[in-house]
């Protein structure tokens, strides 16, 4: 008797096991749901320029190019944009404002990825400029008046520095705020971020270190994979890559996010024919066409039905 019941216990354990173990899991729910696209500068605030284009009317345009194929071809994704218009986001009256707004507007959406569309430039002027070279030197006088006088000659350069990159924050335990603040102060004068540069957050909060320490952990390895599948895709295109860049500090609105966020370079606009692919109806609707397939990969890997690109 009491070996029949333990070994109906037992076939009961087993059973109960095994039906636990067949039991089918509940549909899962889809891993990105919304995604912050983030057209930088806007309003008051410019950007950089080339000869013909101002870069918040670029990164505006591709921005609403990129939000229609990712709402066509994901009809469940939910789309937030920091603005649609020519405003600093939230009709802000400064940058920093504006940045804190972008960052907490993405917060507040429960944003998945935060993708950030900028144009970069060089320090030189757009199209071309003129260098002026030392050609030969020049006697006049003579005797104790006998001079050398420099010759120069002027040619005109093109600027030809073109490409993309992706910027990534790389999240840094160790950073301090004087730190901070001079690193700010650096790249502030810097062309490439003058815009999303600035740290507009304190880092030294809990809650900044908090966000810091679940960035490096949950999402720098997801922004990583992000930025890179962007890049293969211009590459693909036969576009120059400048890569990944990893910034330790001052893109304060991805520092600020609190989800995996890439800033995207598309191009110079100080280049001339860089400038005029990104300016015309074509080379915005490719490069919306490489984020947006981009992110196809970047959602089927985080989701797992494809395998990582970085694994
Ligand atoms: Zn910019």
């Amino acid at each position: 008797m009491f070996k029949k019941t333990a070994t109906l216990l037992t076939l009961c354990g087993i059973m109960v096991g095994f039906t636990s173990f067949v039991r089918i899991p509940p549909p899962q729910m889809p891993l990105l749901r919304t995604v912050v696209i983030d057209p930088g500068h806007g309003g008051f605030d410019p950007g950089t320029h080339g000869l013909i284009t101002k870069e918040k009317d670029i990164a505006l345009a591709i921005s609403l190019q990129l939000g229609k194929m990712l709402q066509q071809a994901h009809p469940g994704l939910k789309i937030v944009y920091t603005r649609t218009t020519d405003i600093m986001p939230g009709n802000k009256p400064n940058v920093l404002e504006g940045i804190r707004y972008r960052a907490e507007l993405a917060n507040r959406s429960g944003g998945d990825l935060f993708i950030c569309i900028h144009c970069n430039a060089t320090r030189q002027p757009a199209g071309s400029y003129p260098v002026k070279r030392l050609v030969r030197y020049r006697i006049t006088g003579k005797g104790a008046h006998k001079r050398s006088i420099p010759v120069y000659s002027t040619t005109w350069v093109r600027n030809t520095v073109h490409g993309t990159a992706c910027y990534i924050w790389k999240a840094d335990r160790n950073v301090n705020k004087s730190d901070a603040i001079s690193r700010r102060e650096e790249l502030l004068d810097g062309e490439n971020m003058g815009d999303s540069t600035g740290t507009a957050f304190d880092l030294t909060t809990p809650e900044a270190r908090m966000r810091s320490l679940l960035y490096e952990k949950k999402y720098f390895g997801n922004s990583t994979l992000f930025g890179t599948l962007v890049e293969r895709e211009f590459v693909r295109t036969g576009r120059r890559s400048e890569g990944l860049v990893q910034r330790q500090e001052g893109i304060g609105v991805l520092q600020a996010t609190g989800m995996p966020s890439v800033l995207i370079e598309t191009g110079y606009l100080t280049n001339k024919e860089e400038e005029r692919y990104l300016a015309g109806r074509k080379g915005q609707a490719e490069v919306a066409r490489n984020i947006a397939a981009a992110f196809k990969h970047y959602k089927d890997q985080v989701e797992g039905r494809e395998k990582r690109a970085d694994n």
